[in-house]
């Protein structure tokens, strides 16, 4: 777990810094974290018969991930248990990956061509005061639900600028200028791991 909290620098700044008596260091550190954990220590969902375990030790076991590391994660994915039917089904209707490749190559390029001018190459890489400012400030009526989930509590700061950073890149896959409001929901609930 201590490992997983020395993460959260590099995740922040893209940079690792080790202070030593002679000096300090800095190496780079830019890196994608994928996090993945049951939703108990029996592995079962919550609300399953099969799980028996106290909701202290289901507790104990989620908070074993600290919010402040939870801060940093922009998607939270819930997946449903694989059934035999899904497990036996020809997926032939999948979409190809090299279709999905290119569309994300598409959307770097516009993301690239828009930050040129901040010398930036992708929307992770915006400081937050740029998107909250114009040209790029969204209008009152797209970020109300961001407003509203700071005011609540449910939304750090933090978490504020990484969705916003999250919805320009939903509009850059659907080949939108910008974010509408609902590109902003949709990040905000790949964020908060609750469905829209
Ligand atoms: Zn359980």
């Amino acid at each position: 777990m201590r490992a997983l909290e020395a993460l959260r620098q590099p995740l922040e700044d893209g940079e690792v810094v080790i202070s030593r008596a002679r000096g300090t260091t800095r190496y780079p550190a830019r890196l994608q974290l994928v996090l993945a954990a049951n939703p108990c220590p029996c592995a079962h969902p919550a609300g399953d018969a099969h799980c028996q375990c106290p909701p202290l030790a289901r507790r104990r076991y989620l908070g074993r991930l600290s919010g402040p590391l939870m801060d940093r994660v922009d998607l939270q994915v819930r997946l449903a248990p694989v059934t035999a039917a899904q497990l036996m089904a020809d997926d032939g209707g999948a979409e190809p990956s090299t279709v999905v490749a290119g569309r994300v190559l598409q959307a770097r390029a516009a993301a690239a061509a828009r930050w040129a001018v901040l010398g930036r190459h992708s929307n992770a890489e915006v400081p937050g005061p740029h998107l909250r400012q114009r040209p790029w400030r969204l209008s009152g009526q797209v970020t109300r639900p961001l407003e509203d989930s700071l005011n609540t509590g449910l939304l750090s700061a933090r978490g504020y600028d990484r969705v916003l950073r999250l919805a320009w890149t939903i509009a850059d896959l659907d080949g939108r200028d910008r974010p509408d409001a609902g590109d902003v929901s949709e990040a905000l609930s790949l964020r908060t791991g609750q469905a829209l």
